[in-house]
């Protein structure tokens, strides 16, 4: 077997950081080498004690006292998982479809037969809490919100804060895509009393694909003793109640989770609100770079995300061709567009083990290729 590798010129551009697109992100140093461990038994002392550290570390990294499950799967999972435990068929939910990714967990939602309705904006804006709260009134009550904190899609940050406290005030459960905002962005799981709020590990958390992470409020696991869609893979109750006793429902991804306790280390020694900023410093410094360059940068201001910027992809050129020319001449991979964006923006991950000489080293390629 071959497995594919890279080597580009740049140092700035080792260890994978030529990588630049929302996910998979670089791959922290440490999540890579905690992969080749031993297996453990799944149902043993050690696997106990491992998983009591990383549900601990996983609690800290939501800024939540409450559960936190994984499974293997990627982002994705998080969205059926949410669906098939928290809620029963044709319950009403409100969802913000802002983007691509948003607009997936509305269709999935009306895929599963729930009756949603969609707060829609144009993509590159933002749902406020006047739009949100005005979506909320006409829909009457219902069973559940769903937030896309992060629009990858787009590079916009929804006002997660807000819109949550506008859902809590209509009692309805809080589910949130938080797949690429989740370890890059102020995200406080207890504080801002949300109820299902997951993410894959690909993206800030800084390790390989496999893992969707759930944080769970105990009003979400006492909804999903009631409710009604059928399930077993993705069911709560077999997943919580084995985690209580330091195991899984089924065999784990194991190498993933010594990957993700690795990485959650490394976010908890940086400080998680030092995580916060550094992202916070990446996203802006590198949107001055674009607007030097001139080129269009797509969220509304105001409302740009930490994580990953979209922006048009300069001098008429197509999103495929700009990509293209950034990869031939420097090796940097960045992202094209998504539906209705995908052939004129280009988008840039700014997310995980990331730091300023590679989105130098990006800006220089960017202005290089313009
Ligand atoms: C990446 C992403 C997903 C999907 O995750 P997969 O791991 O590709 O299944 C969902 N929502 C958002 C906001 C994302 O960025």
């Amino acid at each position: 077997m071959t497995i594919p590798t890279k080597t580009v010129a740049d140092p700035r551009l080792s260890h994978g950081r030529w990588l630049r697109i929302p996910g998979p992100t670089v791959v922290h140093p440490n999540a890579v080498a905690a992969q080749t461990h031993d297996m453990i038994a799944h149902r043993s002392p050690e696997m106990t004690a491992f998983m009591a550290e990383l549900r601990d570390k996983a609690r800290r990294a939501h800024r939540t006292e409450g559960n936190v499950l994984m499974w293997a799967g990627s982002g994705s999972a998080g969205w059926e998982a949410g669906i098939v435990n928290l809620l029963s068929p044709g319950d009403k939910v409100v969802a913000t479809a802002c983007g691509a990714f948003g607009e997936r967990f509305a269709s999935l939602g009306t895929q599963f037969g729930l009756d949603v309705h969609r707060v829609e904006v144009e993509w590159g804006q933002a749902v406020t809490p006047e739009l949100f709260e005005t979506a909320l009134a006409a829909a009457g009550p219902v069973a559940a919100v769903f937030i896309t904190h992060n629009e990858t899609s787009t590079g916009v940050t929804n006002p997660l804060r807000e819109l949550a406290a506008l859902a809590r005030a209509r009692n309805a459960l809080i589910l949130v895509d938080a797949v690429s905002s989740a370890g890059a962005m102020p995200l406080e799981v207890d504080g801002w009393d949300l109820d299902w709020v997951f993410s894959g590990v690909q993206k800030a958390w800084m390790c390989p694909p496999g893992i969707m992470m759930a944080a769970i409020s105990e009003r979400a696991m006492h909804a999903s003793k009631k409710t009604g869609f059928n399930r077993f893979y993705f069911d709560l109750g077999p997943m919580a109640a084995a985690a209580e006793q330091g195991t899984t429902a089924t065999t784990p991804a194991i190498s993933l989770l010594y990957a993700l306790d690795a990485a959650l280390d490394a976010v908890l020694e940086e400080g998680l609100e030092r995580v916060w900023a550094r992202h916070h410093r990446l996203g802006n410094e590198f949107r001055a770079g674009l607007d030097k360059l001139e080129v269009k940068v797509l969220a509304e201001p105001g409302y740009v995300s930490d994580s990953v910027t979209a922006f048009r992809s300069p001098n008429g050129m197509s999103s495929g061709e700009f990509q293209a020319r950034i990869a031939d001449s420097t090796g940097i991979v960045i992202a094209t567009g998504q539906g209705s964006l995908a052939t004129s923006h280009n988008r840039v991950g700014h997310m995980g083990w990331t730091e300023q000489p590679e989105m130098d080293a990006t800006l220089e390629a960017i202005a290089a290729a313009i």
